[in-house]
């Protein structure tokens, strides 16, 4: 048979090979067959089975198993579904009603978190569904290492399935920032989303990262799946090892990870970085209609420190403007916006943004080891006029009882005057960011094509001289520097960085494996 390939959306990474194995359709979730019941029972029996599932899940399953039982308390969810059975309709159709309402509500919305929770909906309306008329789910049978295909999945389901062992996951539906996909990523378990139609059997491999999957492969595409498979496992089984050992010319180095979504980075990551060295928080206000309010904010921060386990986790406040616009907040026609109002430029021209921001932030502060960095600062009083506002919003959480904490405040070196004025700043920590560095050192804009692109050398002489001044200028104040810019994920970059006296880099989840092994090979000098 020949080979087909199907592209999805890559909704967790790595590898997978074996035979395809359809899930059945659910005619309810897993879960124990009991009924009929009235609706009153039927949802206290769903509510009960999923209190017992969180009471055995890890965290994160545990949380989103939580959100579901929080649902099926909420008295308002039935209503509708109350009101058509007093008026006559049988129990499974007014229930199937009230829920298929909801899901296509939360399912149509632009909102992609929100979307997502439409699987969610759907888990809890077959749990219902199941306890009202009585028929459950014939056990699930899977045989293990097999590419499961499906239509979509709920958290529970995926639950199910997961503890069959599964090689990978395949599905026509879902999205990547559904609570599926976030389960799928913290459990190391590759997922595509998105492929159209259900597959519907042979041989399957399957490449999360790329969101690709091929049926009935050739034997060269068998052969070089394996081969790269081979090297990932030998990667990561040799880079597992040196976890929280990592030194270099004798000297220790920490090795942190930039996340740009919480959501999207495996516990298996957080567990062998040492922290987080930059939380991009535009995740936070990027693809909505409304900014986000400082619980929001508060709750993100606290929960990924909780994922921390005690180390550092340093947030940048939010950085757009420039190649990163947010519609309603940047600017649509500067001229010149690399140059203009961004970063921790735009934040202070809008306090009301900046605000809120500040108090979830020393709000989360109070919970663990959280530090601010700021973006695109240029001169000292940038600084100094967060520190006010932080100030501000300090004293005004305290006399309201709001348990906070000052965080360290530190800054990005983005632009050549911070790096030459370094001296200047009154900061607790310095991360060079080299990505806006080397545009404004060559004037060569980041996201241009060809000649120009070609100028945005980061080994540049003069982009080196900035980079050593950062440090001679950190060590002199007896501040910490990284570097959270995309060198530091090159092998070959975080080696050139390490030489040039940095000892944190903090780099892409996916590299952390290979720029750990880099720096292990090369600890010591050779002649
Ligand atoms: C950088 O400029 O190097 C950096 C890390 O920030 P960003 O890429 O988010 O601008
Ligand atoms: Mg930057």
């Amino acid at each position: 048979m020949a080979e087909t390939r199907r592209r999805g959306l890559a909704a967790a990474p790595g590898l997978a090979a074996g035979p395809l194995a359809l899930l059945p359709e659910p005619g309810a979730a897993a879960g124990a067959v009991r009924g009929p019941l009235p609706l009153g029972a039927a949802l206290a029996a769903a509510r009960l089975d999923l209190e017992a599932l969180a009471a055995e899940a890890a965290d994160d399953a545990a949380e989103i198993l939580a959100f579901q039982v929080e649902m099926l308390a909420d008295p308002a969810l039935a209503e509708g579904a109350r009101a058509a059975i007093d008026a006559g309709a049988p129990p499974a159709a007014a229930w199937t009603a009230c829920m298929d309402a909801y899901i296509r509500g939360y399912g149509a919305a632009e909102d992609p978190y929100m979307a997502a929770r439409a699987a969610d909906l759907a888990d809890i309306k077959a749990r219902v569904l199941a306890a009202l008329t009585g028929e459950g789910d014939a056990p699930l049978r899977l045989p293990p290492g097999a590419v499961v295909a499906a239509h979509d999945l709920t958290p529970s389901r995926f639950l199910a399935v997961a503890a069959r062992s599964p090689a990978g996951i395949a599905l026509a539906h879902g999205h990547p920032t559904s609570h599926v996909a976030i389960l799928a990523r913290a459990r190391g378990i590759p997922l595509v989303t998105n492929l159209g139609e259900r597959p519907e059997g042979g041989n399957a491999l399957l490449d999360g990262a790329a969101g690709l999957l091929v049926l009935d492969p050739d034997p060269a595409t068998v052969a070089a799946f394996a081969r790269n498979a081979a090297d990932e496992t030998a990667k990561a089984a040799r880079a597992a090892k040196l976890a929280g050992t990592l030194a270099w010319r004798g000297r220790p180095v920490v090795l942190t990870v930039n996340v740009d979504d919480p959501a999207a980075v495996a516990d298996a990551v957080l567990k062998t970085a040492d922290g987080v060295g930059l939380l991009r928080s535009e995740f936070l206000f990027m693809g909505r209609d409304a900014l986000p309010g400082e619980d929001e904010q508060a709750q993100a921060y606290a929960d990924l420190l909780n994922r921390l386990n005690g180390k550092p986790l340093v947030v940048r406040t939010l950085d757009v403007g420039g190649d990163k616009p947010l519609p309603g907040l940047t600017l649509p026609a500067e001229t010149n916006p690399f140059l203009g109002l961004r970063g921790i430029r735009l934040s202070l021209a809008y306090p009301e943004t900046l605000r809120p921001q500040l108090r979830a932030l020393l709000r989360a502060a109070a919970g663990g080891d959280l530090r601010v960095m700021l973006p695109m600062v240029s001169v000292p009083d940038e600084v100094e006029a967060v520190r006010a506002l932080m100030a501000e919003a300090l004293a005004d959480l305290e006399a309201r009882g709001i348990p906070a904490r000052p965080p360290p405040l530190g800054i990005m070196v983005e632009t050549p005057a911070a790096a030459l004025a370094l001296d200047r700043f009154d900061i607790a920590f310095a991360s060079i960011g080299s990505n806006d560095l080397v545009q404004y050192t060559l004037a060569a804009s980041r996201d241009a094509p060809g000649p120009v692109a070609r100028l945005a050398d980061p080994y540049h002489p003069a982009v080196t001289r900035l980079i050593e001044a950062t440090v001679a200028a950190g060590r002199a104040k007896g501040i910490d520097v990284s570097l959270c810019g995309d060198l530091a994920s090159d092998p070959k970059g975080a080696l050139h960085l390490l030489r040039l006296g940095i000892r944190r880099l903090s780099v892409a989840p996916a590299a952390l494996d290979r720029v750990r092994l880099a720096v292990h090979d090369d600890r010591e000098e050779t002649a």
